[in-house]
């Protein structure tokens, strides 16, 4: 086992990829139940292809319902989108925000609009996000190459001589095409690829390129099931779940791998879940029957049997069926509003958010510390500036050249996660993302795998997070006690 403790400070560096991310105390000990989603959970997707497929499969969609061959010419580029992006469907525009909804990033198609811009669209630099008519967050790994393609219509439809440019939308002859239309193409032409099982007859055809095989999946599974309960709750239909499932439980024929068929690493298996409908009402409980995949008809009421697969119900059906209270179930899954936010809310389950994307932000954070320390800094200066200030003063400090700075120094760093910045914050600043990470997730990591870096009677400490005003309190007295230890006071405080 690796273990994090503070006087293992080299090793802990260097296994940051590995560690699992506490937001609230946990002990594994009490959990009787871990619960799994499937994709992007489970099933890790190889990123970019998986996205770029995705991508294409809706691009060509979108041809296919008539918008111009012209887009054909647009490949996928990863490097632009970031998810948790909010689409504002009047203006057509891609926006970052943070918790309040205060504007950090805001993209036209493939141009990121400048300060006065942004103020131009949206007079207070914030949007009220609870408009769901007008804006949709896109939060899945799933969203990121509809992120993509909206971009590339808008940047399209701009440079297109054939249609003029209005405010919200585009108009060619006696047609008016608004950038609310167009969004809402994108996103059936989105579910039309999920729903029809294009996206997954293209996967399934090419498991080895779309799915990451990783042994430790198995390995983790097995470990779980000899101390708690185990069930797999995934919004995919049957047929796609069994698939999946085998090939990333079964088939190992080295020493150490049970040989076992795919449902028996679980207690139960429930598909087309409908999250976030399955932490609230749910739908009507059903057997699947695994020969056919076929739903039998009529609600399920029996108690659990094990081998079975069952489809819809609700979380409190599946409480019942395992005997378990919500308290007592870890979930793991990818989706911080369907997997987290809902049974986090609703039920008071304990919840691990996978966040993929955490690799790639804990490198740059390493690489860029020295930008954020310098933004500290000025941080600190721009303090320092007002400290002595007071409702008397009439001198104005001239803060012009540092907030430049910070603006750079924010513009520098955000650029090395992706055009769009990072997930998790834009400088100083965190995102919606990040703040409902931390007040949703109880732990995250970048895979579910890194559970097998722990014990399972492992208590999970979260760090120790001051509010302002015991900062500054504790700080003082830091302040005070060293000022008497340079005096030669002696004092007990270790
Ligand atoms: P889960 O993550 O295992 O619960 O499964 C996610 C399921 O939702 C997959 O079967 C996806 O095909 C499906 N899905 C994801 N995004 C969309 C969408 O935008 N429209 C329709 N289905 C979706
Ligand atoms: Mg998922």
């Amino acid at each position: 086992m690796d273990t994090f403790t503070s006087n293992d400070e080299p090793k802990m560096k260097k296994d940051y990829d590995k560690k699992v991310f506490v937001n609230r105390n946990l002990t594994l000990e009490s959990i009787k139940c871990y619960g799994f989603d499937m994709d992007y959970t489970l099933a890790m997707y190889k990123s970019p292809d998986y996205e770029s497929m995705g991508f294409e499969l809706i691009r060509d969609r979108m041809v296919s319902v008539g918008y111009p061959h012209e887009i054909l010419r647009y490949t996928y580029d990863p490097s632009f989108p970031t998810r948790g992006i909010v689409v504002d469907t009047t203006y057509g525009n891609l926006l970052k925000v943070d918790s309040n909804g205060n504007i950090l990033v805001c993209s036209h198609g493939f141009l990121f609009l400048k300060q006065n811009d942004i103020y131009f669209y949206y007079p207070n630099k914030f949007i009220q996000r609870d408009d769901t008519e007008r804006f949709y967050i896109l939060n899945t790994l799933f969203n990121l190459s509809e992120t993509y393609l909206y971009a590339c219509l808008v940047d399209f439809f701009t440079r297109c001589t054939r249609y003029s440019n209005l405010d919200e939308g585009f108009q060619h002859g006696d047609l008016f095409m608004s950038y609310r239309s167009m969004f809402q193409d994108v996103r059936k032409a989105m579910d039309f690829v999920h729903d029809k099982g294009i996206l997954k007859d293209q996967t399934i055809k090419n498991l080895e390129k779309y799915v990451i095989k990783d042994p430790g999946i198995p390995v983790l599974l097995t470990r779980i099931k000899e101390v708690a309960k185990v069930f797999l709750a995934t919004n995919s239909d049957y047929n796609y779940t069994e698939v999946i499932m085998k090939y990333l439980l079964e088939g190992y024929t080295q020493a150490g791998y049970p040989r076992k068929t795919w449902r028996s690493f679980f207690d139960l298996v429930v598909v087309d879940t409908r999250k976030p409908l399955f932490f609230a009402d749910g739908t009507v409980l059903r057997q699947v029957d695994t020969n056919t995949g076929k739903l039998r008809i009529g609600t399920y009421t029996g108690d659990l049997q094990h081998g079975t697969v069952y489809s819809g119900g609700s979380s409190d059906i599946i409480c019942d069926l395992l005997d378990v209270r919500g308290k007592d179930i870890l979930y793991v899954g990818d989706h911080i509003f369907g997997d987290i936010l809902k049974s986090k809310k609703r039920q008071g389950w304990k919840t691990f958010l996978v966040v993929p994307e955490l690799t790639k932000e804990l490198q740059v954070w390493e690489e860029k510390r020295a930008v954020f320390e310098e933004l500290k800094r000025l941080d600190v200066f721009l303090a320092e500036l007002y400290k002595h200030l007071d409702s008397g003063s009439k001198e104005c400090p001239d803060i012009s050249a540092i907030k430049t700075r910070m603006t750079v120094l924010t513009y520098r760093m955000d650029i090395c996660y992706g055009q769009m910045g990072s997930l998790l914050r834009s400088g100083y600043t965190q995102t919606l993302f990040a703040s409902q990470l931390i007040r949703y997730a109880d732990l995250y990591s970048s895979t579910c795998i890194n559970l097998l870096q722990y014990p399972f009677n492992y208590l999970f400490m979260a760090p120790p997070v001051l509010m302002p005003h015991e900062a500054a309190s504790q700080n003082s007295a830091e302040v005070a006690s060293s000022e008497q230890n340079s005096h030669g006071v002696v004092t007990n405080r270790n």
